[in-house]
């Protein structure tokens, strides 16, 4: 499987990775199974996946563990690139996040560490400061940020040091083209979006029947009349899918893999089917033509 470099790191990704926010994260879904977050992490390893998105949060510390636990088992762990995140801006708290990281990962170094989120005391660029410190002594091999504002990402890179920029971005949630995208490429960062299929809008399953008993619940985008015109723009998709003979949510990933600045994707996964289903959007080429009417679409 062709892999391609992560910006201007020397990480080297399948550019469909997984997020793993469903394996071990049981305070985002309930009734998450273990042993089933370990079967979506065995199959992606086996099916050619090599760039896992995790972070503390996710089930506080389990995903980690679990992701841990697998490698552990499967070995290969060089074959691996991790990355995860800390709510802490703090340097000597961040100093210590990554250190917990990597006694629950089972492993002497992390691949790409993100700030989750930015506070509101810590200048932006000492935070990143003392991830660059870790990664001078190779606890950590590349440095990325997360839900900063445009702001907070250049006072954030101000000597650099940035390597990714992780930030909620799909074809119902956009914002992101008018400032982070445009400075990711022109300074060589990469862009990884995360809600890639929507928490699941996008993958085309999904019909005004449906109900959640999770997060989705209270997200506007699943709610009411907002919910119905959502699902139409969904059967828009359709169309284009069926012309090309896969499913929606392959034409949505592969659509954001011909965006400047996005080198790779983390499609989140709750069942091993779906894993090996989002490898599929590898074969999707899309022309000139779909790229713009899929844009078009989810302008309106
Ligand atoms: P997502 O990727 O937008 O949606 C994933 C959901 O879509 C799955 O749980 C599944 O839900 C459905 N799905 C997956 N494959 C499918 C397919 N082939 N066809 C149809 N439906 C499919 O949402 P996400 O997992 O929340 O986000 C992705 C990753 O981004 C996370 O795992 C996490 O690593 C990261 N993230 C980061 C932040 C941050 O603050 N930096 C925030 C959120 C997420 P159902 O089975 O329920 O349909």
């Amino acid at each position: 499987m062709e892999q391609i470099r992560l910006g201007r790191t020397e990480l080297r990704v399948n550019p469909i990775g997984l997020g793993a926010n469903a394996v071990g994260g049981h305070n985002l879904y309930p009734n998450l199974n273990d042993e089933i977050g370990k079967d979506v992490l065995r199959t992606a390893l086996k099916q050619g996946i090599n760039f896992l998105d995790t972070a503390f949060v996710y089930g506080h510390g389990r995903s980690e563990e679990l992701i841990g636990e697998v490698i552990r088992e499967q070995g290969g762990r060089e074959n691996v690139v991790i990355a995860t995140k800390a709510f802490d801006n703090n340097p000597s708290l961040l100093k210590e996040a990554v250190e917990n990281s990597l006694k629950r990962l089972q492993t002497d170094y992390i691949d790409l560490f993100y700030i989750h989120y930015p506070d509101v005391e810590t200048p932006k660029d000492e935070a990143v400061g003392a991830l660059k410190e870790l990664k001078d002594e190779g606890k950590i091999r590349a440095i990325g940020v997360s839900n900063f504002s445009i702001e907070q990402l250049r006072e954030a890179n101000k000597d650099g040091y940035v390597d990714v920029v992780q930030d909620e971005y799909n074809l119902f949630k956009r914002d992101r083209e008018k400032d982070i995208l445009p400075y990711a490429k022109e300074n060589g960062l990469s862009f990884v979006p995360y809600f890639p299929l929507a928490s699941g809008l996008l993958g085309g399953k999904y019909t005004k029947e449906t109900t959640f008993s999770d997060v989705r619940a209270s997200l506007p985008m699943f709610q009411g009349e907002t919910f119905i015109t959502n699902l139409e723009k969904v059967e828009r998709l359709r169309e284009i899918a069926d012309t090309k003979q896969v499913e929606v949510a392959h034409i949505v990933l592969a659509w954001y893999l011909t965006r400047d600045a996005i080198d790779a994707i983390i499609p989140g996964a709750k069942r091993p089917e779906q894993v090996e289903n989002n490898l599929q959007t590898l074969f999707v080429r899309l022309s000139k033509e779909e790229i713009d009417r899929i844009d078009q679409i989810f302008q309106a």
